[in-house]
C-alpha cells in the first residue's frame, strides 16, 4: 500500500494529472465536435445519397418497443471517426519523437578492432594494442 502511495505522489509530481485532464476536457469537448459533425452534418449528407433517409427517424418497432437503430448507427459513425482520428493523431505523434530521438542518437566514437577485439576510436587507422592496420581492412570488408 505504501508503495502505491509513493506511486501516486510521483504520478501526481510528474504532471500527468495534469496532462490527463487536459486530455479528459479535450477529449470530451472534441468528442462533442464529432458528434455534431456527424449527426448535423455527415448523417445528413449520408441521407441524401442514399435517397433522402434521415437517420435519426430511422426506427422498427417491435411489438410495443422502438428500436432507433438510425440514432443508434449515428453513434457507430461517432465512435468509428473518433477512432480514426486518435489512430491517426498517435501516429503522427509516434512519427515525431521517433525523430526526435533518431536526432538525439549520438555518433559512435568507438568501434571493435576485428582482430583483438579491443575498444578503440573509431577513426583509428591502426589499433593501439594489436597494431593491426585497420584502415586497408574496413576499405576491404566495404567492398
Ligand atoms: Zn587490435
Amino acid at each position: 500500500m505504501k508503495g502505491f502511495m509513493e506511486e501516486f505522489k510521483d504520478f501526481i509530481a510528474k504532471g500527468n494529472v495534469m496532462d490527463m485532464a487536459v486530455g479528459v476536457i479535450i477529449g470530451g469537448a472534441f468528442g462533442k465536435i464529432v458528434s455534431s459533425l456527424v449527426e448535423n452534418i455527415l448523417m445528413p449528407l449520408i441521407g441524401i445519397i442514399l435517397g433522402g433517409v434521415n437517420f435519426s427517424d430511422l426506427s422498427v418497432t417491435v411489438g410495443t418497443a422502438e428500436v432507433k437503430y438510425g440514432i443508434f448507427l449515428q453513434s457507430v459513425f461517432d465512435f468509428l471517426i473518433i477512432a480514426f482520428v486518435i489512430f491517426v493523431m498517435i501516429k503522427q505523434i509516434s512519427k515525431v519523437t521517433d525523430k526526435f530521438k533518431k536526432e538525439e542518437e549520438v555518433e559512435p566514437t568507438e568501434k571493435v578492432c576485428p582482430f583483438c577485439k579491443s575498444t578503440i576510436a573509431v577513426d583509428a587507422t591502426r589499433c593501439p594494442h594489436c597494431t593491426s592496420e585497420l584502415g586497408s581492412v574496413k576499405w576491404k570488408s566495404g567492398l
